[in-house]
């Protein structure tokens, strides 16, 4: 499995996968220089929030759990709390809406921490790599099983029961509201259930319920190629690639190396869409000249790699009957966003939150917003700083992981050849 090349279209997209692979190591440059300037790799994150679905547990002791975190003083001034202050927003309360401990604007797909939220600290990226970090058992499944849950939105009360009868699917998980949910139900369910359940609806159901289980599979095997990438051989203390690791989570599963370049497409789809605003934006962080107009270079280089390989219909999606799912779509989706709080290990909420409100981002601008809405001199406030960056961060993180899936081919054929 580690060595077939997935050829032919990327199924809903309008893209197939040999075009994103001619692109990807150049698309991945542009983004790994991009994650390094100040803009992109500081971002204020509250990593203190508490879980709103349960008591949290399984705190992770180990020191790679750990996110280091920046002094106000060592980021662009322009960004300090003092400053912002003084900037002419409107009021909070008439563009967001809250759910306890969190906000949203009605346009929102995630629950997101900006730079005048009150909690949180400012994290650099560069040094809190998304890697292995030890944190697994019931504790993050039941982490898990909570997001595959939100994919059950649109399921009549009939639905539900006939599955029911069909499986073993606990009966009181699936009737209850994600608000119920202890993290011993969700244990003893064990994942598989609920993600054959929503695997099920890949095969079955509408447009729209497929979509989002590519997007959160997707994002899921990410993670995991990352952390089987950067891996640690707790019988050596050594890091490097463990190809077992990336065979058993997601080669052996074709079908998640495939939602990797989904989700990919989608995210390039929506910074192609965003172009008109994108190539307005301020990137200024008041620091070095050559460093603002380098960023601006990249992300320029960014979105035309994005308007070649960004193809996807997003206006096949929430037509007609499936009008209604919308609002569904993006409620379930902002409790994947809220999950995140839940998880007990901060390295991983670091990139979890980024990943989910960077996926967030993308659904907003391609779901919520018409042509008009780009216009930059009409809607500067169109999308918030911590929403550029978590859609760039993302996509660099995808492209990180795609590169190691060429990795790990390599490492495969380098282990046939001396077997
Ligand atoms: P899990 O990955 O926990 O998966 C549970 C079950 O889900 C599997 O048994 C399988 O049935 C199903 N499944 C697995 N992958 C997929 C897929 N792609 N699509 C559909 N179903 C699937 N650990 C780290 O070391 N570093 C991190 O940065 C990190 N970040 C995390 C971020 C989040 C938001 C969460 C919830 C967990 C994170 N973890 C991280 C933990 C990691 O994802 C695993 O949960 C952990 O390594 C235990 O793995 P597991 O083998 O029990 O299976």
């Amino acid at each position: 499995q580690c060595k077939a090349k997935l050829t032919g279209p990327i199924e809903t997209t309008q893209c197939d996968y040999e075009t994103l692979e001619s692109v990807i190591s150049p698309l991945h440059t542009s983004l790994h220089s991009l994650a390094r300037t100040s803009f992109f790799k500081h971002l204020k994150i509250d990593l203190l929030r508490e879980c709103p679905f349960w008591e949290s547990n399984g705190f992770c002791v180990l020191r790679d759990c750990a996110v280091t975190t920046v002094d106000e003083q060592d980021i662009p001034p322009k960004w300090r709390a003092e400053c912002l202050g003084r900037l002419n927003r409107p009021p909070q309360d008439e563009l967001r809406k809250s759910f306890p401990g969190c906000y949203y604007r009605d346009s929102d797909f995630c629950v997101l921490d900006d730079e005048e939220s009150k909690g949180g600290e400012y994290v650099d990226l560069t040094l809190n790599p998304e890697r292995f970090t030890g944190y697994a058992g019931s504790a993050a499944n039941s982490v898990w099983a909570a997001i595959y849950q939100e994919n059950c939105f649109g399921l009549s009360e009939a639905d539900l029961r006939s599955t029911m009868e069909e499986g073993d699917i606990d009966q009181d998980l699936l009737t209850t509201s994600s608000h119920g949910i202890s993290p011993a139900d969700l244990s003893s369910l064990v994942l598989s259930p609920l993600a054959k359940q929503a695997h099920d609806a890949e095969k079955d159901l509408c447009l729209e319920k497929k979509v989002y289980y590519r997007i959160i599979s997707g994002l899921h095997a990410s993670i995991s190629t990352q952390l089987c990438f950067h891996n640690l051989d707790q019988r050596t203390g050594e890091w490097k690639p463990s190809l077992q690791c990336f065979t058993d989570r997601v080669a052996s599963h074709p079908e998640r190396l495939q939602y990797m370049y989904f989700n990919t497409v989608l995210l390039l789809r929506a910074i192609s869409r965003a172009e008109r605003y994108l190539s307005a934006y301020d990137f200024n962080t008041g620091g070095v000249q050559d460093e603002n107009a380098s960023t601006t270079r990249l992300v320029r280089e960014v979105i035309d790699r994005a308007k070649v390989v960004g193809q996807f219909d997003e206006t096949q999606l929430f037509q007609g009957e499936a009008k209604t799912l919308k609002e569904e779509f993006k409620a379930h989706f902002r409790n994947v966003t809220r999950i995140m709080d839940c998880v007990g290990c901060d390295k991983c909420r670091l990139w979890g939150k980024i990943q989910t409100s960077g996926v967030g981002t993308a659904l907003k601008i391609l779901f919520e917003l018409d042509d008009a809405a780009f216009d930059p001199v009409a809607n500067p406030n169109l999308l918030l700083r911590s929403e550029v960056v978590t859609l760039f961060n993302t996509l660099h993180q995808f492209s990180e992981s795609l590169m190691a899936v060429d990795e790990f081919r390599l490492i495969w054929a380098q282990n046939e050849e001396s077997s």
